[in-house]
């Protein structure tokens, strides 16, 4: 049987758990949200898996300003849908 290495994290939208390196990672820079790709950003964490519907509903309510406890522009959350989906 494999080791885990990566810890396992809950998606904020559907609240599933997964291994943390199948979800997106967004921490506060300042008073910016950004996502995390290498995982090692400090501090709060904010988690949601890969599915867009997850992605939307974490960008369209106040679930990720109350995960990460910090009040985040609507602009912000659209760049970060943006940056996710392009990627
Ligand atoms: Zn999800």
């Amino acid at each position: 049987m494999a080791i885990r290495k990566s810890p396992i994290r809950t998606c904020i939208s559907c609240r599933a758990r997964y291994d943390q390196m199948d979800l997106y990672r967004f921490s506060l820079d300042g008073t910016n949200v950004k996502v995390d790709q290498d995982m090692r950003g400090n501090g709060r964490g904010a988690y949601v898996c890969s599915n867009s519907k997850c992605l939307t509903l974490a960008m369209n309510s106040d679930r990720l300003d109350r995960a990460l406890k910090a009040s985040i522009s609507g602009e912000s959350k659209k760049q970060l849908i943006t940056f996710i989906l392009d990627s």
